[in-house]
């Protein structure tokens, strides 16, 4: 398979060089430009790992099967569920719980797996520089970027996060992050300031030739190595749905997304251009609602106020993936570098008629109001009978304004023990300050499990304690890559 960039397609790389290096030099994202086919019927006795590996060899074919096979066995064996992914009931949809890796959070599924992909890409391409992994996170990918990356030979991770946007949880669990070569900065400002930060680093204003024996490359989702594991999930639950008798093999299904930086639905779709029978993909946004907006209407605009939400991981206002969806419509890596440098310029731009409706053919879209999300909370449980967390509150209520089409699958993108204050609040109308508190009382009212790496969050040290101007972020950034030079 070969990758191109979004926005200059006659540049070609192979799946490893598009691993490594993150980002395009010219800031286009790395993108298949055929996919392989999944047949749906020869998945229905695998594993989730097994089926992680039909996905993930068919669209990395240079890998070596056997690691990759390893490689899988040995993330999936993090997760402290067997079936990795399990498909629950809610009401008369259904619940994705990707919530059960290490980090209690969707962004497990893919950065368990990552470190790995990266090393192999590595090898592939016989690099024989440090790798210094940047990351930007509005909560969660931080985390489980950390947890993934930590100890990982001939690899520094650096992770950005709002000093104001994250949840208290959230925050702990990256600032008590072990690990030698891991480096946890809080910034004074927003996600978007964290991600642009990360962006110019590569840039042409960034650091990539002027260090020579340290390769930069990201843990988020711009990276396709970030992508391709989720991919795998939507044809599990698929399969999941047909061995419970509830679709027959063909039958399309619907999947709502909570959504934030466009890479969990874009796997979704991914997975349809891979044979998946899909119906519609549902973005569901909060407050932020940019991209219902432009699902909508065709008009992106990030001219517009920023709300902090009680689903964190969903404020953003400049959507990364959403630049692969518009090459993958348009096919035109000249038009989307054009709408890129209106975003950037401008801060809006419009996509034309023709391919709206083209977008519009896959995805629907909806926005839940921050007062909605937790009468949504409230009511899945005492309908129900399911705790969920905002962002899949969100999602949640997105599903419910979209109807029952065909049989619909709610992704859920994090223990809602992640959010414990703000989740109790919906039921109790206290806010409590002492999130460890609101995670033992939340406990005593649903009787649901407490995962274990958050029930032992309150004892950790804390081992991180920079807090940065936004400013400042590019010589934090130059001065750890001149340390990485030096030894
Ligand atoms: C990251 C995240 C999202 C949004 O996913 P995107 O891939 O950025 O769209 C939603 N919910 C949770 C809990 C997340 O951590």
């Amino acid at each position: 398979m070969e990758f191109v960039s979004t926005r200059n397609d006659g540049l070609k790389v192979s799946a490893s060089r598009a691993i490594v290096e993150g980002l395009s030099r010219e800031g286009g994202l790395f993108t298949p430009t055929a996919f392989p086919h999944i047949e749906v019927k020869d998945l229905l006795d695998k594993s989730y790992q097994e089926m992680a590996f039909e996905v993930l060899s068919a669209l990395f074919s240079e890998f070596d099967k056997e690691e990759l096979r390893n490689s899988i066995n040995k993330a999936y064996g993090l997760f402290d569920c067997d079936e990795v992914v399990p498909l629950s009931d809610i009401g008369d949809k259904h619940l994705l719980e990707l919530y059960h890796g290490p980090t209690s959070a969707f962004k497990d599924v893919a950065l368990t797996l990552l470190p790995y992909l990266l090393n192999m890409s590595y090898k592939n391409i016989a690099c024989d520089k440090k790798i210094y992994i940047l990351t930007a996170t509005s909560g969660d990918t931080g985390k489980a970027a950390l947890e993934g990356f930590k100890d990982v030979e001939n690899t520094y991770i650096t992770v950005f996060y709002p000093e104001d946007g994250v949840s208290q949880i959230q925050r702990k669990q990256m600032i008590s992050t072990t690990g030698k070569n891991t480096h946890v900065v809080a910034i004074k400002g927003n996600f978007d300031d964290c991600q642009k930060l990360v962006k110019q680093a590569y840039g042409l204003d960034g650091f990539r030739d002027d260090y020579p024996k340290v390769q930069l490359s990201s843990a988020n989702s711009i990276n396709i190595g970030r992508l391709a594991p989720q991919i795998v999930y939507y044809f599990s639950s698929y399969v999941n749905l047909v061995n419970k008798g509830k679709i027959n093999i063909g039958e399309e299904v619907s999947f709502v997304v909570p959504t934030g930086n466009f890479g969990d639905i874009l796997a979704g779709y991914m997975a349809k251009k891979m044979g998946l029978p899909v119906k519609d993909l549902i973005c569901a946004s909060n407050d932020n609602d940019v991209l219902t907006e432009f699902i909508n209407t065709g008009v992106y605009n990030r001219n517009r106020e920023f709300h902090l939400t009680t689903s964190p991981s969903m404020d953003i206002l400049v959507s990364s993936n959403l630049e692969r969806l518009l090459y993958l419509v348009s096919e035109d890596s000249d038009l989307v570098a054009k709408y890129m440098n209106d975003l950037n310029e401008k801060g809006f731009y419009q996509v034309d008629g023709e391919l709206l409706s083209r977008i519009q053919n896959d995805f629907k879209a909806y926005s839940i109001k921050s007062d909605e999300v937790n009468e949504l909370i409230r009511e899945a449980f005492e309908k129900d009978g399911r705790l969920i967390d905002p962002h899949t509150a969100v999602a949640y209520g997105a599903a419910k304004k979209y109807g029952l089409k065909v049989p619909t699958v709610i992704l859920s993108t994090a223990s809602p023990y992640k959010f414990s204050s703000n989740v109790y609040k919906c039921f109790k109308d206290e806010m409590l300050s002492d999130e460890y508190e609101a995670m033992a009382k939340l406990n005593e009212l649903s009787g649901m499990r407490i995962p274990k790496n958050l029930s032992c969050l309150k004892e950790m040290e804390v081992r991180h304690k920079n807090v940065i101007e936004i400013k400042d972020g590019l010589k934090t950034i130059e001065d750890k890559l001149k340390e990485l030079s030096h030894d």
